[in-house]
C-alpha cells in the first residue's frame, strides 16, 4: 500500500505567506465609510497594528514570515497531508482523495495560523492586550492559544447563550489565560445600553464585536483582533497550501479539485490560493477547480447578492466589497457555528464573481451523514463545518466513479469535532432539520440595505 501521510520536516516549513492581491483577475474594490468613500489604512489604526494594516493592503506576491512566527508554527506544523483510502474504498471510487490535517493544532482548528502572527506584530508594537469575539469559541480559543504563547493579555466577548450553554471552549480559553466576558456586558457603553433595555437579552456576535472593538479603542495599548474575512487572515492561513503543494509534489500529484468550507472564506482561501497561483503561473495543469462549500442555512455566496455591506451586524466594520445576505441577517440555529455568517472575504467574492472559483451549498442533514461516513471509515470526527466541505468531496467521488476517471481530490481538514458532540448527538437522535435561508428574506434585508444608503444603487461591481 503506497503512503498513508506525507509529512514534512520543521526546516521544510514555507518561509512566505502567499497574497493573491497581485494576481486576482480584476482589481480589489476597496473598503468604503458609510458615506461612500474610500476607507484610508489610517482610518484603521486605532484597532490594528501597522504590520496588519500594511498586510491588509499589500500588493507584494510573497511576505516573509517572521522567525518568532515560524517557532510558534513548529509546535504543531507543518501539518501531516492525509490519503483517505478507507473512504475512497467505501465510496469505490477510483478518485484519490486527500486531506489537509489542520485539526492537529492545540486549539483544534486552522484559526491559529492568523493568531499566532495577529499576536507577535502586537506585541512588537507595544501592545499589550488583545480583544476579540466569539460565538461557540473556535477563534476566542485559537487568540488566547496566541496571546498566550507571546506574553499578551487577552479579553474574549463571548455570546452570552453560549457562554452559558457551551461551556468547554471557555474553558479552553481560561486554561491560556484568557479572561472571558459574557456578552453583552457591563465593560462596554454599548453593553450597559443593551442591557438596560434588556437585562436578558442572549447576546449576539454584532454586540459582542461592538464590544470588544468599543474595549479596544477606548484604552491604551489594546488592539482588536479578527478572525477571517479580511486580506491579511486570508494570507496568514496559505501556509496550509503552501506546505500543502509541496506534499503532493512529494507524491507527484496536483490536484483536480481544491475543496474547502467558507464561513468568512479563511481556511478555503488558505488551502486554495497557492494551487490558484500554480495554476496561473503556469506551472501546473490549468483544469484544477476551487470549490467553496457553504449551508443553505447561510448560503451568502450561492443566493447572496454581489454589493458593498457591513462586516458586521452592528455596522461598524466598513462596508466591504461582498457576497451578502445583508447584515441584519439573523442565522438560523444550525450546527457549523462558525459557518453562519451574511458575508464572505472580499477576495473570495471577488474570485466567485468572475467564475475562477466555484460555489455550492448543503444541508446540515446530509453534511452530517458525509460527517459520520468519515468517522466510520477515516476515524477522525470533523467540526461540523469541516463536514461541509466533507459532503462536497464525497459528491466528487461519485462522479468520479460514474465517470470512471482517477481525480485528485484535495480538501482542508479544517477542524475536529470533539467539542462538538453535542451537535452529533442530535444528529444521531434524529432530531436535525434540513434548513434551507429563504430568497425572500435575502431579498429584504437588500432593500433594507439600499434604503440605507441610497448611493449603493449606482455602484458597479
Ligand atoms: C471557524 C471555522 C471555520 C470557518 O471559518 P473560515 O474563516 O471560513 O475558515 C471552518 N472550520 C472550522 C473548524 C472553524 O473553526
Amino acid at each position: 500500500m503506497p503512503e498513508k501521510k506525507v509529512m514534512l520536516g520543521d526546516d521544510e516549513l514555507p518561509r512566505y505567506w502567499y497574497n493573491i492581491l497581485p494576481d486576482l483577475p480584476a482589481p480589489l474594490p476597496p473598503p468604503l465609510k458609510p458615506d461612500g468613500t474610500p476607507v484610508k489604512p489610517e482610518d484603521l489604526e486605532p484597532i490594528f497594528p501597522k504590520e496588519i494594516i500594511r498586510q491588509e493592503v499589500s500588493t507584494e506576491r510573497f511576505i516573509p514570515i517572521p522567525d518568532e512566527v515560524l517557532e510558534a508554527y513548529r509546535i504543531w506544523r507543518p501539518t501531516p497531508l492525509m490519503r483517505a483510502y478507507r473512504l475512497e474504498r467505501a465510496l469505490k471510487t477510483p478518485a484519490e482523495i486527500y486531506f489537509k490535517f489542520e485539526g492537529i493544532s492545540p486549539p483544534g482548528s486552522h484559526k491559529p495560523n492568523t493568531a499566532v502572527a495577529q499576536a507577535y506584530y502586537n506585541l512588537r508594537e507595544g501592545v499589550e492586550r488583545l480583544t476579540t469575539e466569539t460565538g461557540a469559541g473556535q477563534w476566542g480559543s485559537a487568540l488566547a492559544f496566541a496571546t498566550n504563547l507571546f506574553g499578551l493579555k487577552a479579553t474574549i466577548y463571548m455570546v452570552r447563550v453560549s457562554y452559558e450553554q457551551k461551556p468547554y471552549r471557555r474553558v479552553l480559553m481560561q486554561l491560556w489565560g484568557a479572561e472571558v466576558v459574557p456578552s453583552p456586558s457591563t465593560r462596554t457603553n454599548f453593553g450597559r445600553k443593551v442591557l438596560e433595555q434588556d437585562p436578558d437579552n442572549p447576546g449576539s456576535l454584532g454586540i459582542a464585536i461592538s464590544e470588544a472593538i468599543e474595549d479596544a479603542v477606548t484604552h491604551e495599548r489594546t488592539k482588536y483582533s479578527l478572525g477571517s474575512v479580511l486580506n491579511h487572515v486570508l494570507l496568514h492561513q496559505t501556509i496550509i497550501g503552501l506546505e500543502a503543494a509541496k506534499q503532493l509534489e512529494e507524491l507527484d500529484r496536483f490536484p483536480d479539485y481544491v475543496v474547502g468550507c467558507i464561513g468568512g472564506g479563511s481556511n478555503f482561501a488558505g488551502i486554495a490560493y497557492p494551487f490558484y497561483y500554480y495554476k496561473k503561473a503556469g506551472k501546473a495543469p490549468s483544469d484544477t477547480q476551487f470549490i467553496a462549500v457553504e449551508p443553505t442555512a447561510a448560503p451568502s455566496t450561492t443566493k447572496g447578492v454581489y454589493t458593498y455591506d457591513h462586516g458586521d451586524t452592528a455596522r461598524l466594520t466598513p462596508l466591504l466589497p461582498m457576497y451578502t445576505l445583508g447584515h441584519d441577517f439573523v442565522p438560523p440555529p444550525i450546527h457549523a457555528g462558525g459557518l453562519r455568517y451574511h458575508g464572505k472575504a472580499p477576495t473570495l467574492c471577488l474570485l466567485i464573481k468572475h467564475n475562477e472559483f466555484k460555489s455550492v451549498a448543503y444541508n446540515q442533514v446530509e453534511v452530517f451523514q458525509a460527517a459520520e461516513l468519515f468517522a466510520r471509515t477515516e476515524g477522525f470526527v470533523p467540526a461540523p463545518e469541516t463536514a461541509h466541505a466533507i459532503k462536497a468531496v464525497v459528491d466528487l467521488a461519485l462522479e468520479a466513479r460514474k465517470a470512471g476517471e482517477r481525480k485528485v481530490i484535495l480538501f482542508n481538514f479544517s477542524g475536529h469535532g470533539l467539542l462538538d458532540l453535542r451537535a452529533y448527538d442530535e444528529y444521531l437522535s434524529g432530531v436535525l432539520k434540513p434548513y434551507e435561508y429563504p430568497r425572500e428574506e435575502v431579498e429584504k434585508s437588500i432593500q433594507r440595505l439600499f434604503e440605507m444608503y441610497p448611493w449603493l444603487r449606482n455602484v458597479r461591481l
